[in-house]
């Protein structure tokens, strides 16, 4: 057993030579030997959180990435991203894998594995200290704050096993596949008629089911519908789905509806919801570490700094109104640049 820990320890410090002489950050151990170091931390392996690595880590910074148990976020859900500009269509899990491999190339190191606290410390040394949910600790200059966003989905039943087949949450990144069939889209926000219109240019037949009388979308924004034949329902919301038939070439996708008249089936190629997004803030430490809006996003600035200093944030939890890679990309590059300012 110790022989083998001693192979792993000679491999371990090859790799940190071989590393330190391609130039590209060293880790330093923390003054508290049971915690590690790094200068920058990035809560989340998402594209903003690997973007900011990335570019911390490229900028000549040691940087530790929690990416959680399953790392990717949301963009792992689609089949096909092909508007992240001057990146040739391909699958969300293969943007990840490229932006990882990127990440660590720079000299990031990724931990896969949940955060279950972030705090200030007044103790000496690195200001803000990490503590993973396995225990493991660390202490950073400044963090970047990149957990993301969730969709909202209705949760009813049949949801689960067609999610992502037939239901989508993104019309920008799955909907190139509505072109020319039926597609409900349940909504009624401003979200909803970006992804209606989006569905529209992709040529989708659409219907929009509204589960109250109006639609909350700002009268402005809700004009922009009017020159399309959008089939919009009130007062309809939906129940339950179902995949009948599935694999043959009878296969029926039935939306099961409520309507002022009573509980009705609509057969449809795809459901996309425009119900808004929660950002994933409800952790305690994230509220008691920096300030959210009414809705849970984290508020920052133009220089993506939070109420802490020294705290960043970048992406979908910082964002109510867009929801995109490449914005995420873009922000998390800038959260570094900012997290290096001031650990500087
Ligand atoms: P919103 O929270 O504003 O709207 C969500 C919509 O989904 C509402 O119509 C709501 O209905 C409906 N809804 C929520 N839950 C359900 C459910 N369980 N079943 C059926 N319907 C449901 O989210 P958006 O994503 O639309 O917008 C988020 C933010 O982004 C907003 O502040 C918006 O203004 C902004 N935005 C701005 C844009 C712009 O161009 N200015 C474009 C896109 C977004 P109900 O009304 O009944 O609650």
């Amino acid at each position: 057993m110790s022989m083998i820990r001693n192979v792993v320890c000679l491999f371990a410090c090859i790799a940190i030579f071989i590393t330190a002489s391609e130039g590209v950050p060293l880790f330093l151990p923390s003054q508290d030997s049971s915690e590690q170091q790094a200068d920058i931390a990035v809560i989340g392996g998402g594209c903003a959180g690997l973007a900011a690595a990335f570019t911390a880590a490229y900028l000549n910074h040691t940087v530790v990435v929690f990416a959680g148990d399953a790392p990717g976020g949301q963009l792992m859900a689609s089949t096909r991203v092909e508007n992240i500009p001057g990146i040739i269509p391909k699958t969300g899990a293969e943007v990840i894998e490229e932006l990882e491999a990127q990440a660590i190339s720079a000299g990031a190191r990724i931990e896969y594995t949940a955060v279950a606290e972030v705090r200030h410390v007044s103790q000496m040394g690195p200001k803000f200290l990490i503590t993973t949910a396995s225990g493991t600790r660390w202490r950073a200059k400044a963090v970047v704050l990149a957990m993301g966003g969730t969709p909202r989905t209705l949760s009813i039943p049949g949801e689960a096993e067609l999610l992502n087949s037939r239901i989508f949450t993104c019309a920008l990144c799955d909907g190139k596949q509505t072109e020319g069939k039926v597609v409900y889209v349940i909504g009624g926000g401003d979200g909803s008629v970006d992804t209606l219109l989006t569905l529209h240019e992709f040529g989708a037949q659409q219907h929009l089911l509204v589960r109250s009388g109006s639609m909350r979308a700002a009268p402005r924004i809700q004009k922009r519908l009017q020159h399309t034949d959008i089939r919009i329902e009130y007062e309809t919301q939906v129940v339950g789905v179902r995949l009948t038939d599935a694999g043959t070439p009878h296969e029926r996708f039935e939306i099961v509806v409520k309507t002022p008249h009573g509980t009705e089936i609509r057969m449809a190629d795809f459901l996309f919801y425009a119900i808004g997004h929660t950002p994933n803030t409800t952790a305690p430490w994230v509220r008691q570490l920096v300030k959210l809006d009414a809705q849970g996003y984290i508020v920052t600035n133009a220089r993506q700094e939070t109420s802490m200093p020294g705290v960043f944030a970048a992406g979908d939890i910082a964002s109510p109104y867009f929801h995109q890679a490449s914005y995420a990309i873009g922000c998390g590059q800038f959260a570094a640049k900012s997290a290096i300012d001031y650990s500087n």
